[in-house]
C-alpha cells in the first residue's frame, strides 16, 4: 500500500479512504491539467468562453471548418507539448506504479498522464488524443507535422490515399465514442472499489456515466473539483478546491518536483 500523508480536516478523510481502498480508478477532466496551464473548456477564461467547438458534423461538411479544426490543433498543440504533468498527474502515476490504482480514465487529449509515466495499458483516452492524426475512413495513423506541412503546401485539408479525411485523433462533439475505451473504462468502474473524480464538471456524456456505473457497482466515489457537479448527492466524499493544494497535503513528496 502507497505511503500517505494525510493533513487535516477532510483533506485527512480523502487520505483515510485512498489508504483504505486497495483498487482505486481515477476518472479525470479538464481540470487536472489547468494548473499546468492548460485551459479547461467551462471556467472563466476557459476555452468556450473564446471560441465554440467544431462538431463532428461541421468538419465533415465544410472545407472552411476543417481547415480552422486544424489551425486550432496545431495552437493547442504547442500549448501541450509545452506543459509538464503537475502534482495531480505525478501522484496518479504513482498509485498506478504501486498497485494501489488499477487505471485512469481520463477526458483528456493533452497527454499528461502518459507523460506522467502511466502505462497504455493502465490508461484509457476516452476522447482520444490530440498529439496524432488520422483517417476517419480507414484509421491511418499521420503524425501533425506532416499534416501542418501539407497543409501549407496545398491550402487545402489533407486527405488520405483511401479518400478519407484526415483529422487529429481526438472525438469530436457529435463523433461516436470509441466503443473498445468505453469498454474498458465501464470495466475498471465495475471492478474498482474507489473511484476518484479530478476536475470534471461531469456534464460531458457519455463520459460521465463512468463514475457513476462505479457508484452503482458498489465503489465508494470521491470527487475533488473547484466547484459542485452533477454527481455531488452521490459522492462520499465531495471536496471543493484547487486539486494541486489538495493532493500536496496527501502527497508532500511528490509536492516539490515542480519544473
Ligand atoms: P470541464 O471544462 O467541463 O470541467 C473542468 C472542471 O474542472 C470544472 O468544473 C472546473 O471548475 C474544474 N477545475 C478547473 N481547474 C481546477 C483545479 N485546478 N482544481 C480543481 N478543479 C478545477 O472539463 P471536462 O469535464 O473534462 O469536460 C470537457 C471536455 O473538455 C472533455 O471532453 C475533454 O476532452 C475536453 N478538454 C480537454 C482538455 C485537456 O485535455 N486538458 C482541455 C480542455 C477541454
Amino acid at each position: 500500500m502507497a505511503a500517505f500523508h494525510p493533513g487535516n480536516g477532510t483533506i485527512e478523510r480523502l487520505g483515510r479512504m485512498l489508504g483504505e481502498a486497495e483498487r482505486i480508478v481515477a476518472f479525470t477532466g479538464a481540470g487536472i491539467s489547468t494548473e499546468s496551464g492548460i485551459p479547461d473548456f467551462r471556467s472563466p477564461g476557459g476555452i468556450w468562453t473564446r471560441m465554440e467547438p467544431i462538431t463532428f458534423q461541421k468538419f465533415m461538411a465544410s472545407e472552411e471548418a476543417r481547415l480552422e479544426d486544424w489551425q486550432r490543433r496545431f495552437t493547442m498543440n504547442e500549448v501541450y507539448g509545452e506543459a509538464e504533468p503537475n502534482i495531480a498527474h505525478r501522484a496518479l502515476a504513482h498509485l498506478v506504479a504501486e498497485g494501489h490504482a488499477q487505471g485512469i480514465v481520463t477526458q483528456n487529449i493533452d497527454g499528461l498522464h502518459a507523460r506522467a509515466g502511466v502505462p497504455a495499458d493502465k490508461l484509457v483516452e476516452l476522447h482520444g488524443n490530440a498529439t496524432y492524426a488520422h483517417c476517419l475512413s480507414c484509421r491511418q495513423r499521420f503524425e501533425l507535422e506532416e499534416m501542418r506541412a501539407a497543409i501549407t503546401r496545398e491550402g487545402s485539408s489533407p486527405r488520405c490515399a483511401c479518400g478519407g479525411f484526415v483529422k487529429s485523433a481526438i472525438v469530436s462533439f457529435g463523433e461516436a465514442m470509441p466503443e473498445a475505451e468505453m469498454l474498458r473504462a465501464y470495466r475498471l468502474a465495475e471492478e474498482c472499489d474507489l473511484m476518484l473524480v479530478l476536475g470534471s464538471s461531469l456534464l460531458v456524456e457519455p463520459a460521465a456515466s463512468v463514475p457513476r456505473v462505479a457508484k452503482r457497482a458498489g465503489a465508494r466515489l470521491v470527487i475533488l473539483n473547484r466547484e459542485a457537479t452533477p454527481l455531488h448527492g452521490l459522492a462520499d466524499l465531495a471536496l471543493e478546491g484547487e486539486i494541486g493544494a489538495m493532493l500536496a497535503q496527501i502527497f508532500p513528496h511528490l509536492a516539490d518536483q515542480e519544473h
